[in-house]
């Protein structure tokens, strides 16, 4: 309950009135934490981004929620709110970087390639990206 309590300090993630809690065995609630180092580029109450560690593109971030989701379907049932705000950020770094354009990425599922299963949107940019997709 300790615990808990000192998750709803730092993080305040409410989902219908409730308070979501991060999930202690996450790799990207232990980012969130700081737990686990990362490149941060962007944090607010409700969002994190940082540098993906094996970059595809010459920018390549994962933009994050601070509540622990399964996927970016179960994050916009979560909240809609944090779900806009992740595009935004998207936006927003693309602006900051002077991308020409950018990519946004959502991997759902084992066979789309999602390998963490904390909710997170791909941003990448800073070269010609091919379609389709791999
Ligand atoms: P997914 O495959 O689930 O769509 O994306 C997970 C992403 O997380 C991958 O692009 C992978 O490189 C990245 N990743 C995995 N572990 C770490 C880590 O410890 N730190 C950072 N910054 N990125 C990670
Ligand atoms: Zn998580």
């Amino acid at each position: 309950m300790q615990e808990l309590l000192a998750f709803q300090l730092f993080v305040p993630n409410y989902r219908y009135g409730e308070v979501v809690p991060l999930d202690p065995t996450c790799l990207f609630c232990k980012i969130i934490e700081g737990e686990i180092p990362a490149d941060i580029v962007f944090r607010n109450e409700n969002v994190v981004a940082f540098n993906d560690i094996a970059p595809q593109a010459p920018t390549h971030v994962l933009i994050i929620p601070t509540l622990h989701v399964e996927n970016g379907a179960e994050l916009a049932k979560a909240s809609p709110t944090i779900t806009a705000e992740l595009f935004k950020v998207a936006e927003q770094l693309s602006n900051e970087g002077g991308l020409g354009g950018y990519r946004t990425v959502f991997n759902t599922g084992a066979e789309a390639g999602q390998s963490v299963f904390h909710a997170h949107m791909h941003l990448l940019g800073g070269r010609a990206l091919a379609w389709p997709p791999g």
